[in-house]
């Protein structure tokens, strides 16, 4: 395609170029072609959006009625509805995973604008009547004002759908600033919002790198701030936006893992890791990343149902339906990842399913790498201890449950978990016991519903507050409660003393 204007920022309901002068490069993964290049807002920038974003919280949006927002929220529900198909397409442009795979990812964060359409009901708010002589409390929950969120390469449009509908719906006002690695999709989300009947400023995205993120950190304007990405940024910027008094929620990395039980059904548990470990190719956060086999049958029986599996998958260009499993997301990510399987096997690993060498016929510059499955890791290897993302699934040999719950909880992430059996009372047991924010019982990759709240534990979330669901609501207002009393005349007079409730 060749290089074209830059992407640039979308503020006030309008396209705005960048003016900073620096861009970054946007690849098509799938043939290695830099196909865009995209602004790289200044700090300056940066104002201006926030500028913009306060201005409507203080004219238009923070004082519109509940009726209207959702009204709005119902329409941008409709318009994503209809452009599921060209939203994917952007997702698989820029990103590289698989059509129906992007069409999925729409899919998840379509459901929580679903759930910001019911927004009347979360803020209904509490009243209690008659609590002394002639007096009602009520606590209510207002908006914070301009809010922020900062987004990962890996999911362009569900994570921003994550944080900004609900932010909105609250009431705030907000500023995106999408991963620069694929941008589109978080810009058309905004220029559907305009679409839908948004007021200028309600919604705006700045793109960019660090240089913009330490600005929205750092802005007096901006309330509380919403981030998704690696463990390192998180909690960096968990700390920046702490100590410059904001509300912050960051999510960070993880290394899943799924313990399977002697009673499993192997075929089942081999189905589930295989999708959930080379699934986007392996650039999910609720990835499974490591296998805990209990007792040496079930792993030489996972392994080879696993490795059937994997060599079975067909990857190729995220547009073609035939391909199972697309390229990673740029070239040097891929080598990272092939290098972890190198290491691995150096490091004593067996490489049951080995994916580096991989070509894909007409597709030869674009960032492939094939599956691998690595059997016999322990945690003291490089493999086992890094988040890799990118397709590679280790496998942990155990001899005990207890010896499965105490790797899981040892690992530094606690993001999800999950554990294939039939036993209740084992699994009744794992989900107790792990130390995980999201749990999976025979279900691989525990990304909650809409209407329940996303989030790990450890150092998989930095801040007190999951993202969307009712944890959301919650990081998106702040409480307030009004205690009143229309006092009788007949019943007046001074007292310097604490009601006694008498
Ligand atoms: P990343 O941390 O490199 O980037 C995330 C965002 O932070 C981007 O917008 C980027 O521009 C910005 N950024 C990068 N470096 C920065 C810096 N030094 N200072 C300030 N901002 C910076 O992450 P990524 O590679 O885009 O995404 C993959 C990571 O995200 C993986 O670790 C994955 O596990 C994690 N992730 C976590 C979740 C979750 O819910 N916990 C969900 C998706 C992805």
């Amino acid at each position: 395609m060749g290089t074209t204007t830059p992407l640039g920022h979308f503020i006030d309901n309008r396209a705005v170029p960048g003016a900073s002068g620096r861009t970054g490069p946007v690849f098509d993964p799938a043939t290695g072609a830099r196909t865009r290049e995209v602004a790289l807002a200044s700090a300056a920038e940066v104002d201006v959006a926030v500028a913009a974003a306060r201005e409507a919280f203080r004219t238009s949006w923070g004082t519109a009625s509940l009726a209207r927002r959702t009204a709005l929220l119902f329409r941008y529900r409709a318009l994503l509805d209809e452009r599921r198909d060209e939203l994917a397409r952007l997702i698989t442009a820029e990103h590289g995973k698989v059509h129906g795979d992007a069409l999925g990812e729409v899919a998840r964060g379509l459901e929580i604008v679903e759930v910001a359409c019911g927004i009347a009901e979360k803020l209904k708010g509490q009243l209690s009547t008659g609590v002394s002589g002639g007096v009602d409390v009520a606590s209510i929950r207002q908006p914070l004002g301009v809010m922020a969120g900062i987004t990962p390469f890996n999911f362009p449009a569900m994570v921003p759908l994550w944080m900004f509908p609900l932010a909105v719906a609250c009431g705030n006002t907000f500023v995106l600033k999408p991963s620069e690695k694929d941008p589109s999709a978080g810009l058309r989300l905004a220029e559907l919002a305009a679409e839908a009947g948004f007021p200028p400023g309600v919604l705006n995205v700045v793109n960019g790198d660090r240089e913009a993120v330490d600005r929205l950190l750092a802005h007096p304007d901006v309330a509380g701030v919403s981030f998704v990405g690696s463990t390192p940024v998180a909690a960096a910027v968990h700390r920046a936006a702490t100590e410059h008094g904001k509300r912050v929620q960051a999510l960070g990395g993880a290394k899943n893992h799924m313990v399977v039980l002697p009673d499993a059904d192997l075929d089942v548990a081999a189905d589930g890791a295989v999708g959930a470990a080379y699934g986007s190719a392996g650039e999910r956060c609720m990835a499974v990343s490591v296998v805990v086999a209990v007792g040496e049958a079930t792993a030489d029986g996972l392994v080879a149902r696993i490795a059937e599996r994997a060599r079975a998958l067909r990857i190729g260009p995220g547009d073609d339906p035939a391909s199972e499993m697309g390229p990673l997301i740029t070239a040097a990510h891929r080598d990272a990842v092939a290098a972890y399987v190198a290491g691995a096997g150096g490091q004593g690993a067996e490489v049951v399913v080995d994916g580096r060498g991989l070509t894909v016929p007409g597709h030869e510059e674009g960032f492939f790498l094939g599956v691998s499955l690595l059997d016999r890791v322990t945690p003291g290897m490089d493999a086992y201890r890094d988040e890799i993302f990118g397709p590679v699934l280790c496998v942990v040999r155990v001899a005990t449950y207890d010896e499965a719950m105490a790797l899981v909880n040892a690992s530094r992430w606690g993001n999800g978990a999950a554990v294939f059996t039939r036993d209740g009372g084992a699994a009744r047991r794992f989900q107790l016991e792990v130390a995980a924010g999201m749990v999976g019982v025979n279900v691989p990759i525990p990304v909650p519903v809409g209407h329940h709240s996303f989030g790990g534990w450890k150092d998989s979330l930095f801040g007190d507050h999951h993202v969307y669901g009712d944890d959301g609501v919650r990081f998106c207002t702040r409480g307030k409660v009004v205690t009143t009393r229309w006092p009788d005349p007949a019943d007046r007079g001074v007292d310097l003393g604490f009601p006694q409730h008498t």
